[in-house]
Protein backbone atom coordinates (compact mmCIF):
# COMPACT_ATOMS: atom_id res chain seq x y z
CA UNK A 1 0.00 0.00 0.00
CA UNK A 2 2.30 2.59 -1.47
CA UNK A 3 1.34 6.20 -0.61
CA UNK A 4 3.98 9.18 -2.10
CA UNK A 5 3.50 12.39 -0.16
CA UNK A 6 4.28 15.42 -2.39
CA UNK A 7 4.76 18.96 -0.95
CA UNK A 8 5.95 21.35 -4.22
CA UNK A 9 7.09 24.80 -3.11
CA UNK A 10 8.07 27.55 -5.38
CA UNK A 11 11.77 26.11 -5.79
CA UNK A 12 11.61 23.18 -4.17
CA UNK A 13 9.72 19.50 -4.12
CA UNK A 14 9.96 17.74 -1.01
CA UNK A 15 9.05 13.59 -0.93
CA UNK A 16 8.41 11.14 1.40
CA UNK A 17 7.19 7.63 0.34
CA UNK A 18 5.28 5.58 2.87
CA UNK A 19 4.65 1.59 3.70
CA UNK A 20 0.84 2.25 4.69
CA UNK A 21 0.39 -1.78 4.63
CA UNK A 22 0.59 -2.04 8.50
CA UNK A 23 1.59 1.23 10.65
CA UNK A 24 2.97 3.67 8.35
CA UNK A 25 6.41 3.17 7.47
CA UNK A 26 9.02 5.43 5.37
CA UNK A 27 10.89 3.91 2.87
CA UNK A 28 12.23 6.65 1.38
CA UNK A 29 12.14 10.61 0.93
CA UNK A 30 14.29 13.72 0.23
CA UNK A 31 13.71 16.67 -1.73
CA UNK A 32 14.80 18.79 -5.10
CA UNK A 33 15.99 22.03 -4.11
CA UNK A 34 16.79 25.41 -6.34
CA UNK A 35 14.49 24.46 -9.47
CA UNK A 36 15.42 26.64 -12.17
CA UNK A 37 18.20 27.93 -10.41
CA UNK A 38 21.90 27.32 -10.77
CA UNK A 39 22.90 25.00 -8.33
CA UNK A 40 19.62 22.53 -8.61
CA UNK A 41 20.12 19.63 -5.77
CA UNK A 42 18.93 16.44 -5.15
CA UNK A 43 18.79 14.53 -1.75
CA UNK A 44 17.24 10.94 -1.70
CA UNK A 45 17.39 9.19 1.22
CA UNK A 46 15.72 4.95 1.64
CA UNK A 47 15.29 3.46 4.96
CA UNK A 48 18.14 0.73 4.67
CA UNK A 49 20.10 4.16 5.27
CA UNK A 50 21.87 5.12 1.31
CA UNK A 51 21.97 8.53 0.99
CA UNK A 52 22.38 10.11 -2.76
CA UNK A 53 22.73 13.86 -3.16
CA UNK A 54 24.67 16.01 -5.36
CA UNK A 55 23.83 18.45 -8.18
CA UNK A 56 21.16 17.88 -10.97
CA UNK A 57 19.87 19.26 -13.82
CA UNK A 58 16.14 20.02 -13.05
CA UNK A 59 14.66 22.85 -14.73
CA UNK A 60 11.14 22.38 -13.08
CA UNK A 61 8.65 20.85 -11.53
CA UNK A 62 7.41 18.29 -13.89
CA UNK A 63 11.33 17.14 -14.15
CA UNK A 64 11.74 17.24 -10.20
CA UNK A 65 8.63 14.59 -9.81
CA UNK A 66 10.03 12.53 -12.66
CA UNK A 67 13.79 12.18 -11.28
CA UNK A 68 11.99 11.42 -7.89
CA UNK A 69 10.58 8.52 -9.89
CA UNK A 70 13.13 7.20 -11.51
CA UNK A 71 15.30 7.20 -7.89
CA UNK A 72 11.93 5.26 -6.25
CA UNK A 73 12.51 2.09 -8.91
CA UNK A 74 16.52 2.70 -9.39
CA UNK A 75 18.01 -0.67 -9.20
CA UNK A 76 20.65 0.43 -6.34
CA UNK A 77 19.03 3.04 -4.45
CA UNK A 78 15.02 2.24 -5.01
CA UNK A 79 12.63 1.22 -2.86
CA UNK A 80 9.26 0.16 -5.45
CA UNK A 81 9.84 -2.73 -8.17
CA UNK A 82 7.93 -0.76 -10.30
CA UNK A 83 5.84 2.65 -10.39
CA UNK A 84 2.41 0.98 -10.80
CA UNK A 85 3.24 -0.01 -6.85
CA UNK A 86 1.88 3.93 -6.15
CA UNK A 87 -1.26 3.66 -4.92
CA UNK A 88 -2.31 6.90 -4.14
CA UNK A 89 -0.06 10.53 -4.12
CA UNK A 90 -1.02 12.73 -1.48
CA UNK A 91 -0.08 16.63 -1.98
CA UNK A 92 0.23 19.18 0.59
CA UNK A 93 -1.66 22.09 -0.43
CA UNK A 94 -1.84 25.05 1.66
CA UNK A 95 -5.02 27.23 0.52
CA UNK A 96 -8.46 26.03 -0.49
CA UNK A 97 -10.45 28.76 0.47
CA UNK A 98 -13.94 28.33 1.79
CA UNK A 99 -15.31 25.39 -0.17
CA UNK A 100 -12.50 22.62 0.74
CA UNK A 101 -13.37 21.48 4.17
CA UNK A 102 -11.48 17.82 4.08
CA UNK A 103 -8.85 16.53 2.30
CA UNK A 104 -10.44 15.33 -1.48
CA UNK A 105 -9.87 13.19 -4.20
CA UNK A 106 -8.51 15.97 -7.14
CA UNK A 107 -10.45 16.61 -10.29
CA UNK A 108 -11.08 19.32 -12.23
CA UNK A 109 -13.02 21.40 -10.16
CA UNK A 110 -10.70 21.32 -6.91
CA UNK A 111 -7.79 22.32 -9.28
CA UNK A 112 -10.21 25.46 -10.49
CA UNK A 113 -10.80 26.50 -6.70
CA UNK A 114 -6.33 25.61 -5.73
CA UNK A 115 -6.55 28.36 -8.66
CA UNK A 116 -9.30 30.82 -7.40
CA UNK A 117 -6.66 31.21 -3.95
CA UNK A 118 -3.65 31.91 -5.79
CA UNK A 119 -4.66 35.69 -5.54
CA UNK A 120 -4.45 35.12 -1.45
CA UNK A 121 -2.02 32.34 -1.30
CA UNK A 122 0.47 33.53 -4.11
CA UNK A 123 3.39 31.90 -3.19
CA UNK A 124 1.97 28.50 -2.46
CA UNK A 125 -1.11 27.55 -4.37
CA UNK A 126 0.46 28.08 -7.67
CA UNK A 127 3.55 25.71 -7.25
CA UNK A 128 1.29 23.21 -5.20
CA UNK A 129 -0.90 23.18 -8.42
CA UNK A 130 2.04 22.69 -10.20
CA UNK A 131 3.02 19.66 -8.06
CA UNK A 132 -0.32 17.83 -8.68
CA UNK A 133 0.42 18.73 -12.61
CA UNK A 134 3.64 17.17 -13.16
CA UNK A 135 2.63 13.86 -10.87
CA UNK A 136 -0.46 14.11 -13.05
CA UNK A 137 2.29 13.82 -16.36
CA UNK A 138 4.49 11.68 -14.31
CA UNK A 139 1.85 8.89 -12.87
CA UNK A 140 -0.59 8.58 -15.08
CA UNK A 141 -3.97 6.59 -13.82
CA UNK A 142 -2.51 7.33 -10.21
CA UNK A 143 -5.14 8.99 -7.89
CA UNK A 144 -4.44 12.67 -6.40
CA UNK A 145 -5.29 13.27 -3.21
CA UNK A 146 -5.01 17.18 -1.93
CA UNK A 147 -4.37 17.66 2.19
CA UNK A 148 -5.23 21.77 2.68
CA UNK A 149 -3.20 23.39 5.27
CA UNK A 150 -6.50 25.66 5.86
CA UNK A 151 -9.20 22.47 6.08
CA UNK A 152 -8.98 21.93 9.59
CA UNK A 153 -10.06 25.29 10.34
CA UNK A 154 -12.69 25.32 8.29
CA UNK A 155 -15.13 24.87 11.41
CA UNK A 156 -14.11 28.15 13.26
CA UNK A 157 -17.34 30.45 13.79
CA UNK A 158 -17.83 33.39 12.01
CA UNK A 159 -16.74 35.14 15.57
CA UNK A 160 -13.49 34.01 14.60
CA UNK A 161 -13.19 34.28 11.43
CA UNK A 162 -15.04 37.60 10.15
CA UNK A 163 -12.61 40.54 10.30
CA UNK A 164 -14.33 44.16 10.92
CA UNK A 165 -14.81 45.49 7.66
CA UNK A 166 -17.39 46.47 5.32
CA UNK A 167 -18.89 43.07 4.60
CA UNK A 168 -18.87 43.11 1.30
CA UNK A 169 -14.75 41.90 1.36
CA UNK A 170 -16.06 38.82 2.64
CA UNK A 171 -18.87 37.71 0.75
CA UNK A 172 -17.52 39.56 -2.26
CA UNK A 173 -13.69 38.64 -1.91
CA UNK A 174 -13.69 36.11 1.01
CA UNK A 175 -11.18 38.19 2.70
CA UNK A 176 -11.49 36.46 6.20
CA UNK A 177 -9.50 34.24 8.81
CA UNK A 178 -8.09 31.13 7.03
CA UNK A 179 -5.53 29.81 8.94
CA UNK A 180 -2.88 27.50 8.21
CA UNK A 181 -0.71 24.16 9.55
CA UNK A 182 -4.51 22.73 9.98
CA UNK A 183 -2.90 18.91 8.85
CA UNK A 184 -0.57 19.75 12.38
CA UNK A 185 -2.81 20.95 14.44
CA UNK A 186 -5.67 18.35 13.64
CA UNK A 187 -3.01 15.30 14.08
CA UNK A 188 -1.26 17.10 17.25
CA UNK A 189 -5.37 17.87 18.90
CA UNK A 190 -5.84 14.35 18.24
CA UNK A 191 -2.93 12.88 19.98
CA UNK A 192 -3.19 14.75 22.60
CA UNK A 193 -6.63 13.39 23.47
CA UNK A 194 -4.76 10.01 23.25
CA UNK A 195 -2.40 10.58 25.23
CA UNK A 196 -4.75 11.81 27.88
CA UNK A 197 -6.95 8.55 27.39
CA UNK A 198 -9.86 10.35 26.56
CA UNK A 199 -11.95 10.55 23.13
CA UNK A 200 -10.65 13.66 20.82
CA UNK A 201 -14.89 14.20 21.17
CA UNK A 202 -14.10 14.88 24.80
CA UNK A 203 -11.33 17.13 24.70
CA UNK A 204 -10.21 20.67 24.88
CA UNK A 205 -7.30 21.44 23.38
CA UNK A 206 -4.74 24.51 22.90
CA UNK A 207 -2.00 23.34 19.88
CA UNK A 208 0.89 25.64 19.85
CA UNK A 209 2.67 25.17 16.55
CA UNK A 210 5.77 26.50 17.06
CA UNK A 211 8.46 25.95 13.68
CA UNK A 212 9.50 28.64 11.26
CA UNK A 213 6.31 29.69 10.77
CA UNK A 214 4.26 29.68 14.19
CA UNK A 215 0.19 29.07 14.82
CA UNK A 216 -2.05 28.42 17.83
CA UNK A 217 -5.13 26.91 17.44
CA UNK A 218 -7.97 26.26 20.06
CA UNK A 219 -9.66 22.87 19.53
CA UNK A 220 -12.77 21.89 21.22
CA UNK A 221 -14.64 18.14 20.79
CA UNK A 222 -12.17 17.71 17.93
CA UNK A 223 -12.85 20.94 16.19
CA UNK A 224 -11.14 24.40 15.65
CA UNK A 225 -13.03 27.65 16.89
CA UNK A 226 -10.32 29.99 16.74
CA UNK A 227 -6.54 29.98 15.09
CA UNK A 228 -4.03 32.83 15.52
CA UNK A 229 -3.32 32.76 11.43
CA UNK A 230 -5.52 35.01 9.23
CA UNK A 231 -6.21 35.85 5.39
CA UNK A 232 -2.59 34.32 5.01
CA UNK A 233 0.33 32.83 7.23
CA UNK A 234 1.39 36.62 8.52
CA UNK A 235 -1.50 37.02 11.53
CA UNK A 236 -0.62 36.20 14.65
CA UNK A 237 2.99 35.12 16.68
CA UNK A 238 6.13 36.50 16.43
CA UNK A 239 7.68 33.69 13.69
CA UNK A 240 11.19 33.24 12.46
CA UNK A 241 10.90 36.29 9.58
CA UNK A 242 7.26 37.18 9.56
CA UNK A 243 5.80 39.74 12.25
CA UNK A 244 2.48 38.28 13.66
CA UNK A 245 0.32 40.92 14.76
CA UNK A 246 0.74 44.39 14.10
CA UNK A 247 -1.21 47.92 14.20
CA UNK A 248 -2.00 47.61 10.28
CA UNK A 249 -1.06 51.49 10.23
CA UNK A 250 2.11 50.59 10.83
CA UNK A 251 1.72 49.01 6.95
CA UNK A 252 1.48 52.62 4.92
CA UNK A 253 4.19 54.16 7.89
CA UNK A 254 6.68 51.55 6.90
CA UNK A 255 6.20 52.18 3.15
CA UNK A 256 6.57 55.78 3.88
CA UNK A 257 10.02 55.58 5.68
CA UNK A 258 11.12 52.61 3.68
CA UNK A 259 9.99 53.52 0.20
CA UNK A 260 8.11 50.54 -0.21
CA UNK A 261 5.68 49.67 -3.06
CA UNK A 262 2.95 46.71 -2.59
CA UNK A 263 5.40 44.05 -3.26
CA UNK A 264 8.11 45.78 -0.97
CA UNK A 265 6.00 46.02 2.10
CA UNK A 266 4.69 42.08 1.77
CA UNK A 267 8.42 40.99 1.15
CA UNK A 268 9.38 43.14 4.35
CA UNK A 269 6.60 41.92 6.60
CA UNK A 270 7.00 38.19 5.79
CA UNK A 271 10.28 37.87 5.23
CA UNK A 272 12.81 40.72 6.89
CA UNK A 273 10.53 40.93 10.46
CA UNK A 274 9.97 38.28 13.03
CA UNK A 275 13.32 37.20 15.21
CA UNK A 276 15.46 37.85 12.07
CA UNK A 277 14.15 41.52 11.64
CA UNK A 278 14.38 41.61 16.55
CA UNK A 279 16.99 39.61 17.25
CA UNK A 280 19.60 41.59 15.49
CA UNK A 281 21.98 38.92 14.39
CA UNK A 282 20.99 38.52 10.99
CA UNK A 283 19.14 34.87 11.74
CA UNK A 284 15.52 34.26 11.88
CA UNK A 285 16.27 30.77 14.00
CA UNK A 286 15.55 30.53 17.36
CA UNK A 287 19.30 28.95 18.43
CA UNK A 288 20.81 31.38 17.46
CA UNK A 289 18.72 34.13 19.47
CA UNK A 290 18.70 31.75 22.17
CA UNK A 291 22.53 31.83 21.91
CA UNK A 292 22.48 34.96 21.65
CA UNK A 293 20.51 35.95 25.04
CA UNK A 294 22.47 33.41 26.90
CA UNK A 295 26.48 35.78 25.50
CA UNK A 296 24.24 38.35 26.92
CA UNK A 297 23.16 40.53 23.95
CA UNK A 298 19.84 42.31 25.22
CA UNK A 299 18.32 42.55 21.80
CA UNK A 300 17.97 38.44 21.90
CA UNK A 301 16.54 38.42 25.04
CA UNK A 302 13.74 40.99 24.23
CA UNK A 303 12.93 39.10 21.17
CA UNK A 304 12.65 35.97 23.34
CA UNK A 305 10.75 37.63 25.76
CA UNK A 306 8.46 38.90 23.37
CA UNK A 307 8.07 35.91 21.08
CA UNK A 308 7.10 33.91 24.60
CA UNK A 309 4.68 36.67 25.61
CA UNK A 310 2.81 36.73 22.15
CA UNK A 311 2.34 33.05 22.42
CA UNK A 312 1.35 33.33 26.55
CA UNK A 313 -1.50 36.10 25.43
CA UNK A 314 -2.93 33.42 22.69
CA UNK A 315 -2.93 30.51 25.44
CA UNK A 316 -4.96 33.11 27.67
CA UNK A 317 -7.20 33.82 25.10
CA UNK A 318 -8.01 30.60 24.03
CA UNK A 319 -8.73 29.24 27.09
CA UNK A 320 -11.02 31.88 27.55
CA UNK A 321 -12.38 30.88 23.72
CA UNK A 322 -12.37 27.24 25.35
CA UNK A 323 -13.75 27.73 28.82
CA UNK A 324 -10.63 26.01 29.84
CA UNK A 325 -9.23 23.49 28.17
CA UNK A 326 -7.61 19.96 29.40
CA UNK A 327 -4.18 20.32 27.75
CA UNK A 328 -1.75 22.61 26.12
CA UNK A 329 0.18 21.06 23.61
CA UNK A 330 3.44 22.32 21.60
CA UNK A 331 5.16 21.42 18.72
CA UNK A 332 7.08 21.57 15.76
CA UNK A 333 10.59 22.84 16.04
CA UNK A 334 10.87 25.24 18.42
CA UNK A 335 7.64 23.54 19.88
CA UNK A 336 9.64 20.41 20.60
CA UNK A 337 13.05 21.22 20.82
CA UNK A 338 13.39 24.87 22.83
CA UNK A 339 12.41 23.64 27.25
CA UNK A 340 14.20 27.15 27.42
CA UNK A 341 10.87 28.98 25.43
CA UNK A 342 8.36 26.45 26.30
CA UNK A 343 9.76 27.29 29.85
CA UNK A 344 9.40 31.17 29.35
CA UNK A 345 6.19 30.63 27.62
CA UNK A 346 4.75 29.11 31.12
CA UNK A 347 6.43 31.34 33.32
CA UNK A 348 3.66 32.89 35.75
CA UNK A 349 0.46 30.66 34.40
CA UNK A 350 0.93 28.29 37.78
CA UNK A 351 -2.13 29.95 38.68
CA UNK A 352 -4.50 29.33 35.74
CA UNK A 353 -3.71 26.11 35.78
CA UNK A 354 -0.49 25.58 33.87
CA UNK A 355 2.01 23.96 36.17
CA UNK A 356 5.52 22.78 34.18
CA UNK A 357 7.29 20.06 35.62
CA UNK A 358 10.97 22.06 34.88
CA UNK A 359 12.73 18.76 35.10
CA UNK A 360 10.17 16.72 32.56
CA UNK A 361 10.62 19.99 30.49
CA UNK A 362 14.39 19.42 30.05
CA UNK A 363 14.28 16.16 28.98
CA UNK A 364 14.53 14.88 25.32
CA UNK A 365 12.57 12.27 23.85
CA UNK A 366 10.62 11.73 20.16
CA UNK A 367 7.92 10.40 21.83
CA UNK A 368 4.35 12.51 22.56
CA UNK A 369 4.69 12.73 26.67
CA UNK A 370 3.50 15.07 29.10
CA UNK A 371 5.87 17.66 30.64
CA UNK A 372 3.11 19.31 33.43
CA UNK A 373 3.25 18.04 37.29
CA UNK A 374 1.37 15.15 37.94
CA UNK A 375 -1.14 17.45 39.69
CA UNK A 376 -1.28 20.44 37.17
CA UNK A 377 -5.30 21.04 36.24
CA UNK A 378 -4.19 21.18 33.08
CA UNK A 379 -2.09 18.98 31.17
CA UNK A 380 1.41 20.69 29.20
CA UNK A 381 2.27 17.94 26.22
CA UNK A 382 5.03 18.03 24.05
CA UNK A 383 4.11 16.27 20.30
CA UNK A 384 6.13 15.87 18.07
CA UNK A 385 4.55 16.32 14.97
CA UNK A 386 4.05 14.51 11.54
CA UNK A 387 2.71 16.28 8.54
CA UNK A 388 4.21 14.16 5.97
CA UNK A 389 2.69 10.86 7.29
CA UNK A 390 -0.47 12.43 8.51
CA UNK A 391 -0.82 13.28 4.53
CA UNK A 392 0.03 9.79 3.71
CA UNK A 393 -2.79 8.17 6.00
CA UNK A 394 -5.43 10.82 4.56
CA UNK A 395 -4.72 10.06 1.32
CA UNK A 396 -5.04 6.31 1.64
CA UNK A 397 -8.40 6.80 3.95
CA UNK A 398 -9.58 9.34 0.90
CA UNK A 399 -8.84 6.72 -2.09
CA UNK A 400 -10.34 4.34 -0.26
CA UNK A 401 -13.43 5.67 0.13
CA UNK A 402 -13.30 6.54 -3.17
CA UNK A 403 -14.13 10.82 -3.14
P1 LIG B 1 9.09 24.82 9.41
O1 LIG B 1 8.08 25.80 9.89
O2 LIG B 1 10.02 25.36 8.37
O3 LIG B 1 8.55 23.43 9.13
P2 LIG B 1 10.29 23.62 11.77
O4 LIG B 1 9.05 23.16 12.42
O5 LIG B 1 11.23 22.57 11.29
O6 LIG B 1 10.06 24.68 10.64
O7 LIG B 1 11.05 24.56 12.80
C1 LIG B 1 12.27 25.16 12.45
C2 LIG B 1 12.70 26.08 13.55
O8 LIG B 1 12.75 25.37 14.78
C3 LIG B 1 14.13 26.58 13.35
O9 LIG B 1 14.14 27.75 12.58
C4 LIG B 1 14.58 26.84 14.75
O10 LIG B 1 14.25 28.19 15.07
C5 LIG B 1 13.73 25.97 15.62
N1 LIG B 1 14.49 24.93 16.31
C6 LIG B 1 14.81 23.70 15.87
N2 LIG B 1 15.53 23.03 16.80
C7 LIG B 1 15.65 23.86 17.86
C8 LIG B 1 16.29 23.77 19.14
N3 LIG B 1 16.93 22.69 19.54
N4 LIG B 1 16.19 24.85 19.95
C9 LIG B 1 15.55 25.97 19.58
N5 LIG B 1 14.94 26.10 18.39
C10 LIG B 1 14.99 25.09 17.55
Amino acid sequence: MIVLVINAGSSSVKFTCFDLKGAPQVLAGGLIERIGIEGTAMKYTNAKGDVVKGEVPVKDAQEAVRLIAQRLVDPQVGVLKALGEVKAIGHRVVHGGESITDPVLIDAKVKATIRDCFSIAPLHNPPNLTGIEACEAVFPGVPNVGVFDTAFHSTMPPSSYLYALPYDLYTEHKIRRYGFHGTSHAFVSRKAAEILGRKPADCKVIVCHLGNGGSVSAVSGGKCLDTSMGLTPLEGLIMGTRCGDIDPAIVWNVMKIKKLDLDGIDAFLNKKSGLLGMGGVNSSDLRDIEAGAQSGNQQCVQAMEAYAYRVKKYIGAYLATLGGADAVAFTAGVGENSASMRALILKGLDGIGLKLDLAKNQERSDQARFVSTADSPIKIAVIPTDEEREIATQTLAVVNRGR
